[in-house]
């Protein structure tokens, strides 16, 4: 029998960086979406909202397969569609969505994968899916009792199963002395482990300004890419410079809402009208800041014309 692979070609025509949901079973303290009572209202709002739509805390208007396939087929044209959350795989029926997506576009799932990945590997062909961009989170993985050798394994399962796997670490000061333990740990099994910086604030300091010259040194090579790099601890602005989002390019929020990109909030349309209105032409960006990596390694815009605040 043919092993399976993923594809070896990013092929597509516009990028949708689909924000699934808010909700997930992880509580990281650097999280943008700061609830303490999240994981609760995760499990009992899965329950309720079925029952009672007007209860839900986040949000987020579930989809179906055939719903969101039809919406993107009826584009004619082929997607590239990055799905992230709060934590997808806490979405309903979420496997049979990427089923329904990957038979004619390009999919990548950012994910703690911290649930069960059974089910999703004997339903879905890797053959359009691009990749698993799975977050470590080292600190609330072990805090939920699991650890970084149990990921480990299951990054193996999804690889060995044909899937592309890319894994990243939060640079989260107290966890920065593991970051090269953890590092040899993974590459001793064919995976690099990306840095991300952590904003926010710890112990009094705000970051990423405060790391010290050690705990830079310690991750900053295993920033993936001179754009990551300048995203990580630049303020980038491309305000007037065109930019294709919108038109190449859009978000979809968790009510469904459909904007130009994650920073200019342009309405666009909604996934449950299954109306869209993209841009016919370049625009130029209108918002003071973007951290819009995708958009820039996409060339949407053009990095050199960025100015740094
Ligand atoms: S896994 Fe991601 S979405 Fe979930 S709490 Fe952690 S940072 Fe937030
Ligand atoms: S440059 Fe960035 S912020 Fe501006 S429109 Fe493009 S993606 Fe959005």
């Amino acid at each position: 029998m043919e092993k399976k692979r993923p594809p070896q070609k990013k092929e597509y025509d516009k990028i949708a960086m689909w924000l699934l949901n808010m909700e997930c079973n992880f509580e990281c303290p650097y999280c943008f979406y700061d609830d303490s009572q999240r994981s609760l209202k995760t499990r009992v709002g899965d329950w309720v909202r079925e029952r009672i739509p007007a209860i839900n805390p986040y949000k987020t208007r579930f989809i179906k397969a055939d719903e969101i396939g039809n919406f993107f087929d009826k584009t004619d044209k082929r997607w590239w569609i990055i799905i992230s959350g709060g934590e997808p795989f806490v979405y309903p029926h979420f496997i049979e969505v990427v089923k329904r997506l990957s038979k004619k576009h390009l999919i990548t799932i950012g994910t703690n994968l911290s649930l069960p990945i059974d089910k999703f590997i004997q339903e879905i062909d890797p053959k359009n899916i691009w990749s698993f961009y799975v977050s470590l989170h080292l600190g609330e993985r072990e805090r939920k009792g699991s650890s970084a050798d149990e990921l480990l394994e299951k990054v193996k399962k999804l690889r060995d199963a044909g899937f592309r796997v890319e894994i990243n670490f939060v640079a989260y000061p107290p966890l920065i002395p593991r970051f090269k333990e953890i590092k040899d740990k993974f590459s001793a099994e064919g995976f690099e482990i990306e840095a991300k910086v952590f904003r926010g604030v710890y112990d009094g300091k705000s970051y990423p300004d405060n790391y010290s010259e050690e705990e830079r040194d310690i991750f900053y090579d295993s920033i993936p890419s001179e754009i990551d790099k300048a995203a990580s601890f630049e303020n980038l602005s491309f305000m007037d410079v065109p930019c294709t989002a919108g038109k190449n390019l859009i978000r979809i929020n968790p009510n469904g809402s459909i904007t130009r990109c994650p920073h200019d909030h342009e309405n666009l349309g909604n996934i449950f009208t299954g109306k869209m209105n993209l841009h016919d032409k370049v625009k130029k960006c209108r918002v003071p800041y973007c951290k819009c990596t995708i958009a820039i390694k996409a060339g949407c815009v053009d990095f050199n014309k960025r100015m740094s605040k």
